[in-house]
C-alpha cells in the first residue's frame, strides 16, 4: 500500500459512507476476471455482498476485508496555477486485491473534501466506467473500472441528479500532484518514502541503476510521452490534464470531460469550462511535458540527496529536454502504423502531415477516415477511392491519394496483409460522446441496458461488428457540438 498511515495529514483512515438502496448499473466482466472475481450469466458477481462493498456500505465479502480504507492527500497545479492541496476529496482506496488498488469513488465526504460532498453523480459514472474499459480495449494505459453502482440518492450539481459509485483499479493511483503534495511541504522523507514505493512496486528496473531517483524520473516521462502518443493517434482528448490527474504510472486517470474526436479539428476543446484551449487536442504533448517539467521540480529534493543543487538541476533538465524527442518517435510510429507504413522513410511524416492538414480543413470525422484507408489496394486510382468525397479540397486529397498509393506501392506487404494490421490500430468503435449520452439518458431513466451494449461494443473496438455498424457512424449535425462541464 502506497500510503502507510503515519499519524501526519498525507493519509486518513476513510471508511466510506453508505448510499441508500443501492442497485447494479454495470459491471465490467473482464475486469471482475482481472481480480479473480466470479460473475453469474448476467454479468454480476456471485456473491452479492459485493454491491454492498462497492456501494460503501460494507467492507467486507465472503473472501474479502478491508479493514484500513484510506483517503490520500495530493496537491497540484490546475489550469497551469498552483492551487495547493486539492484532493482526495472523494476517492476512497479501499486496499489491494490481486495486485491491484481498489478504489471507490465517489463515497462520500473525506478529510480532504473541502466544500465538496464527497459524491460522483450517476452522469460522471457512467461515462468514467465506459471510457476506462474502451480504454483498455484500445490498448492505451489506463486505471479500470469494475463497476458503476447507483443509488436514487439526490445530488447537487447545475441541477438535480443522483448518486452513484465507480469502484475503479489501478496497480497504484499515484499522480504527479503527490510528489508535489510533499515538495511543497519540503518533506523530504515522505517524498523519498513515495519514491520508493513505486521503484520497489512498479519500476524495479530502475533499482538496477546507481542514480534511481533519475532513472525513475525518466521512465514516468517516457511511460507519459507514450500515452500521449496513443492519445494522439486515437483521437483521444483527455479535458483537464491538471497535473494531479497524470498518474505517476503513464496511465490514463481521472475521467472527467473528456472527449473523442468526431470532425477532426487540431484544436479541437473537448471541455467546456476550458476557455483558454489549454488542454486541446494539439495541446496535450506540450501540456504532458510541462506536468513533466512539475515532475521534476518535486522531485529536486530527491536528485539533490547524491547532488549539488546545481547539478542536480542539470541532471532533471536534460531528463525532461528528452521528452519532445521520446515523445515525437512514438508520435510517427503510431502514425505510420496508422497508414500502413511499415517500411520508415523519412518523407513519411510530411505525408501523414498533410493528411492532418486535409482533414482538418474539411472537418472530415477522425476514426472513420483512418478506418477506411484500410481499404485501399495499391492498385487502385485515386478517383476510385470513395473517402475522398468527405474532403472538399478535392484537388488537394487527389493529390495525396496519388502520393500515397506511390508510398504504399514501396511496402513490401500485400494489401490484405498491410490492412489487417491497420485494423488493428485504427479502431471502427470509440466512445463518441453522442453515444454515451445515449446511454446515459436511458441510466437517468433506470434503463441500464445500453451501458452494457456499449461496454460489449467498445470491448472489440478493431472487429468490423457489422450488426452494430450505426455505433461507428459519425454524430448527425446537431450532436456533433455535445460539450462536458467539469461538473461531475
Ligand atoms: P477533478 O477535476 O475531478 O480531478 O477534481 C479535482 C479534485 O477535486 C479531486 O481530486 C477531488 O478530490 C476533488 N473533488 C471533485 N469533486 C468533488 C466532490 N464532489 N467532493 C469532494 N471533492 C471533490
Ligand atoms: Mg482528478
Amino acid at each position: 500500500m502506497a500510503f502507510p498511515l503515519k499519524g501526519d495529514d498525507a493519509a486518513r483512515h476513510t471508511p466510506p459512507t453508505s448510499i441508500p438502496k443501492p442497485y447494479w448499473v454495470a459491471l465490467s466482466k473482464s475486469c471482475a476476471e482481472l481480480i479473480d472475481l466470479s460473475v453469474t450469466s448476467n454479468n454480476l458477481p456471485t456473491d452479492q455482498q459485493w454491491l454492498e462493498l462497492l456501494a460503501g456500505n460494507s467492507l467486507e465479502t465472503e473472501s474479502h476485508q478491508f479493514t484500513n480504507p484510506i483517503a490520500s492527500a495530493y496537491s497540484g497545479h490546475q489550469f497551469g496555477v498552483w492551487a495547493g492541496q486539492l484532493g482526495d476529496g472523494r476517492a476512497i482506496l479501499l486496499g489491494d486485491i490481486a495486485g491491484q488498488e481498489l478504489q471507490l469513488k465517489g463515497a462520500g465526504k473525506t478529510a480532504y473534501s473541502r466544500m465538496g460532498d464527497g459524491r460522483a453523480v450517476l452522469r460522471s459514472s457512467i461515462r468514467e466506467f465506459l471510457c476506462s474499459e474502451a480504454m483498455y480495449a484500445l490498448g492505451i494505459p489506463t486505471s479500470r473500472a469494475l463497476a458503476v453502482v447507483g443509488s436514487k440518492m439526490p445530488v447537487i450539481r447545475e441541477s438535480m441528479e443522483t448518486a452513484a459509485v465507480c469502484a475503479r483499479l489501478a496497480p497504484s493511483f499515484i499522480r504527479v500532484g503527490h510528489f508535489e503534495h510533499f515538495a511543497s511541504l519540503q518533506n523530504t522523507e515522505r517524498l523519498r518514502e513515495l519514491a520508493d514505493d513505486l521503484l520497489a512496486n512498479h519500476y524495479p528496473n530502475c533499482l538496477d541503476s546507481a542514480e534511481s531517483y533519475l532513472a525513475l524520473f525518466q521512465n514516468i516521462c517516457k511511460k507519459s510521452a507514450a500515452l500521449v502518443a496513443q492519445w494522439q493517434a486515437v483521437g483521444f482528448c483527455h479535458g483537464v490534464l491538471n497535473s494531479d490527474n497524470i498518474s505517476a504510472l503513464g496511465l490514463t486517470i481521472d475521467y472527467g470531460p473528456f472527449g473523442f474526436l468526431d470532425q477532426f479539428q487540431i484544436d479541437h476543446i473537448c471541455n467546456h469550462s476550458d476557455h483558454s484551449g489549454r488542454y486541446a487536442y494539439h495541446r496535450q504533448p506540450q501540456i504532458m511535458h510541462w506536468n513533466m517539467a512539475c515532475l521534476a521540480s518535486a522531485m529536486l529534493p530527491l536528485i539533490e540527496l547524491s547532488h549539488a543543487s546545481e547539478e542536480a538541476q542539470t541532471l532533471l533538465r536534460s531528463a525532461l529536454e528528452e521528452f519532445p524527442m521520446t515523445y515525437a518517435a512514438d508520435w510517427q510510429k503510431s502514425f505510420r502504423d496508422k497508414l500502413g507504413l511499415h517500411m520508415p522513410e523519412d518523407a513519411d511524416i510530411g505525408l501523414i502531415e498533410r493528411l492532418l492538414q486535409l482533414m482538418h480543413d474539411s472537418r472530415v470525422d477522425y476514426t472513420t477516415l483512418f478506418r477506411s484507408l484500410g481499404a485501399i489496394k495499391k492498385d487502385m486510382l485515386p478517383e476510385d477511392i470513395l473517402l475522398k468525397d468527405h474532403f472538399v479540397d478535392r484537388e488537394g486529397i487527389d493529390l495525396w491519394l496519388k502520393d500515397y498509393l506511390a508510398r504504399l506501392a514501396r511496402e513490401s506487404l500485400d494489401d490484405d496483409t498491410r490492412r489487417t494490421l491497420m485494423n488493428k490500430v485504427n479502431p471502427k468503435y470509440v466512445l463518441r460522446n453522442h453515444l454515451a449520452q445515449q446511454a446515459i439518458s436511458l441510466a437517468q431513466q433506470d434503463d441500464f441496458s445500453e451501458v452494457l451494449k456499449l461496454l460489449n461494443i467498445l470491448s472489440k473496438p478493431f472487429d468490423e461488428q457489422p450488426e452494430h455498424e450505426s455505433y461507428s457512424q459519425a454524430p448527425a449535425d446537431h450532436l456533433q457540438a455535445i460539450s462536458v462541464s467539469c461538473s461531475s
